[in-house]
């Protein structure tokens, strides 16, 4: 009999880990709280990102395994708990990923028109549990925008909130959205490295794509893009850096675009220090840094004022606590061995692994994942071989069988199905591949009215 394991969390990294898994004769349960899968595929990638998103495209074909199923709309934590789960599987594989922002730390970050961009892309992405600001509302008043942080979710929302209307037409970003984007008076975006160029998180082929929209210039001050020694050993440590540098410099030599719609500027060396504006965001305030003989990043003295109504903190995500699962607060992962969850003094817990953004921290792309998945279930193995996990004494019970009779309503992947035979009709209608529902109460009706859960 091959085990069975259950997995937290739908997004690439759970669907790598149950198919590593199924490869080895495991069934696999893959649990989200959404009642639709594939987590930051469909609610992180940017949506014009269309080959990037098409993804999943290959992760759905892993639900037409024989023993792999969806338990869509269960919360573990609430609707079921972690004990339950260890006492219905053999092991127990968390790849919820980090669903938070980190923080800035600066005064002001509270203040309306300061937002996390977390919050930004699970807007425009249509995610169903997003309580946010009111971003129909508010970006209707929005001329200037600063969005701070350097790294590919930064480049992301200054594209989507630079690109025209003809631009992003075609993504699948809900009606409202569009409409809202479309008519934003934004003028003005900022990009806010507080380290140079040569340091910046974000990769060049999406840097470049800021240079190539059909309305909007890019400018970077050539101050901004000169290479210090400290900067000068990154470029040439680094093919990234090197790369980044020299599209950063030929934005410094570019004709402007002054008739452009949306003007990008990028800034180096500013670190914010406060967020300005005594009821809702009117500024930001940066310090000019520089790295000294060191290579330490110093403050110089010298302060900027960006007047700006709305701030995007674009400084990382961050992955939450699961009761009753270890955490490493300081890092936001799961600590663990080579994915085994590892207990207060560092032992291996029977039966408990993790992957993804959850064990490693928010860094990689997409197909970093497999590998994670994949080092993660060599571990899960190695313990089958062993003994430590395979030990459950099958009583025939089905804990999404109990779900049901519970009340929960689980979507299955009928009901998956379901909404995205919906949402690519909304999309041909409108000469497009699919248009996101992101209201929950109706992807749960779409999900169960004409497939009861399986
Ligand atoms: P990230 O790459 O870690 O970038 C975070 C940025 O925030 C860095 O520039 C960092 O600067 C800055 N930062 C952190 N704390 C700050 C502070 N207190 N003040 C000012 N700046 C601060 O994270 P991310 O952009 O959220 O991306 C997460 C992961 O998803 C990355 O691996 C990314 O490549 C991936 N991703 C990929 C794509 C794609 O492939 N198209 C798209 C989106 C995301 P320092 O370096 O100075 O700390």
């Amino acid at each position: 009999m091959g085990i069975k394991v259950a997995v937290v969390g739908s997004g690439p990294s759970g669907l790598y880990a149950a198919e590593a898994l199924n490869d080895q004769g495991a069934v696999v349960d893959v649990f989200d709280k959404l009642p639709v899968p594939f987590g930051l595929v469909r609610y992180g990638v940017a949506p014009d990102h269309l080959s990037i998103r098409s993804v999943r495209n290959t992760l759905d074909r892993i639900w037409d395994r024989e023993g792999v199923r969806f338990v869509g709309n269960v919360e573990v934590g609430s609707d079921v708990t972690i004990e339950e789960l260890r006492a219905a599987y053999d092991a127990v594989v968390f790849t919820y990923g980090a669903s938070s922002d980190r923080r800035l730390a600066v005064p002001g970050e509270d203040l309306p028109g300061s937002v996390a961009a977390t919050d930004l892309v699970a807007w425009y992405t249509g995610h169903p549990d997003y309580r946010g600001p009111d971003f129909d509302d508010l970006l209707r008043r929005v001329r200037s925008v600063a969005v701070v942080g350097v790294g590919n979710v930064a480049v992301d929302v200054v594209r989507v909130l630079s690109k025209s209307p003809e631009e992003l037409a075609h993504t699948d970003m809900p009606e409202h959205v569009l409409a809202t984007l479309a008519a934003a008076p934004v003028a003005q975006v900022h990009l806010i490295g507080r380290r140079g160029p040569a340091q910046a998180s974000f990769t060049t082929k999406e840097l470049k794509e800021l240079g190539e929209l059909a309305d909007a210039g890019v400018f970077v001050s050539p101050a901004d893009v000169e290479l210090d020694s400290t900067s000068e050993a990154a470029v040439a440590e680094s093919k990234v850096a090197a790369r980044n540098v020299k599209v950063l410099s030929e934005w410094a030599e570019r004709v402007p675009r002054p008739d452009a719609r949306v003007q990008i500027t990028a800034h180096f060396f500013a670190r914010p220090t406060q967020i300005i504006g005594d009821n809702e965001v009117t500024g930001l305030e940066l310090e000019r840094t520089a790295f000294d003989s060191d290579g330490s990043l110093v403050d110089t003295g010298e302060r900027e004022r960006l007047d700006v109504d709305l701030i995007v903190r674009s400084v990382g995500y961050r992955g939450l606590a699961l009761t009753g699962v270890p955490f490493d607060e300081s890092r936001g992962v799961i600590p663990h061995r080579d994915g085994r969850v590892l207990d207060g003094t560092n032992t291996p817990i029977a039966g408990l692994y993790v992957a993804g953004w959850i064990k490693r921290g928010p860094s990689g792309i997409i197909g970093t994942n497999k590998k994670c998945a994949v080092q993660t279930v060599g571990s899960l193995m190695e313990d089958v071989e062993s003994g430590v996990v395979g030990n459950r004494s099958d009583n025939g019970r089905d804990l999404v069988e109990e779900l049901h009779a519970r009340g929960v309503a689980v979507v299955g992947v009928p009901g998956w199905r379901a909404v995205d035979r919906v949402e690519q009709q909304r999309g041909a209608a409108l000469g497009k591949e699919r248009v996101t529902v992101h209201d929950r109460a109706e992807l749960l009706e779409l999900a169960t009215q004409s497939h009861p859960a399986t």
